[in-house]
């Protein structure tokens, strides 16, 4: 078998992950809308002239942006997912005659040399975080787990499986270090030794420092794409492993109240968005006429006749919404 080279592409608050093996080469998710060029500049470092297949772990925005883009232009000729298709990435997919796989639990899928397992979902529940299609990759003795935002019983689950066997040698933590997902006992069952959170300015507070604790704890090596940059694993025919960043190549030392980055680019991102989303007197958030729950700007459950609120005055009389996480 030849080498396998897995990049966490920097594209921001998204995922987008390429992997070549051999001259098969996937992208799993399309980071958020305008992340078009920072994925095909991956795919040409890779000197990559065609895309396989791609994968779509969820249908949300920050893992679908740039798909429509990479379809209509690379025509992978496989796609892998759990869910429907937006209008726009189904129209793409079927202008490039793509073949559309639904991934379940139990299905096998062949990356190259590398094999990739589907641990979840079993079924489809509506909750499209934690319908999240998740992929253990075995290559040369080493494994990935990719989690795109996956959360909750089926997190869970997938731990489950995973304590069956080896540890994970690197995980994609799962919706960007959300302090919902990445359980404790989650951390115990996968064993990571090395975690990549794809993560860039947000109004989340993503990556929470609990999370961050939680993986340092358990002893893992932390990178985030918002401090290093892409992150790259190369395993080699041998299974040895390397990893390169296209920025600082410092892990995570500590959880920081100020974002959890450990400093450098995270503290400084979230110090800035922090300022801004603060320039009227206070954090604001959005809420409905009618719905028990507040939001970020954005957040798809948001409709037209959104309501500016103070984050303070809509604690403790509207929930945060489970989808977008807004401040607390
Ligand atoms: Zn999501
Ligand atoms: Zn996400």
């Amino acid at each position: 078998m030849g080498a396998t080279t897995v990049v966490f592409v920097n594209v921001g608050q998204g995922d987008a992950t390429v992997i070549k093996s051999g001259s098969w080469t996937g992208l799993i998710d399309g980071g958020p809308p305008g992340s078009e060029a920072a994925i095909e500049a991956a795919l040409a470092r890779l000197g990559v002239r065609r895309l396989s297949a791609i994968v779509v772990s969820h249908m949300h925005l920050d893992h679908t942006g740039g798909l429509t883009h990479i379809v209509s232009e690379w025509r992978p000729r496989a796609a892998y997912l759990a869910g429907t298709p937006t209008s726009a990435l189904a129209g793409a997919l079927r202008g490039a005659a793509t073949t559309l796989v639904q991934a379940r639990r139990g299905a096998t899928l062949q990356f190259g040399s590398a094999r990739a397992q589907v641990l979840s979902p079993v079924g489809l529940s509506g909750d499209a975080n934690s319908d999240s299609l998740v992929l253990r990759l075995g290559v040369g003795g080493k494994s990935f787990l990719f989690t795109g935002d996956c959360t909750g019983p089926n997190e869970a689950a997938v731990g489950s499986i995973c304590a069956r066997g080896p540890p994970i040698d690197v995980l994609k933590v799962a919706h960007h270090g959300s302090r919902y997902s990445t359980s404790a006992a989650f951390l115990v069952d996968t064993r990571p030794r090395v975690a990549v959170i794809c993560v860039g300015p947000n109004p989340y507070g993503h990556p929470t420092p609990a999370t961050i604790r939680r993986l340092l704890v358990s002893g893992s090596r932390v990178y985030t794409t918002w401090k290093n940059g892409s992150v790259t694993f190369r395993v080699s025919a041998a299974g040895a492993m390397s990893v390169s960043c296209s920025r600082s190549s410092q892990t995570v030392k500590k959880a920081t109240a100020a974002g959890g980055g450990g400093g450098g680019g995270v503290a400084t991102g979230v110090a800035a968005g922090a300022a801004s989303s603060k320039a009227s007197g206070g954090t604001i958030v959005y809420i409905t006429k009618t719905g028990a729950c507040y939001h970020v700007d954005g957040c798809r459950y948001l409709s037209s006749s959104r309501i500016r609120i103070a984050l303070k005055d809509a604690r403790g009389k509207y929930r945060p919404c489970s989808v977008c996480d807004p401040p607390r």
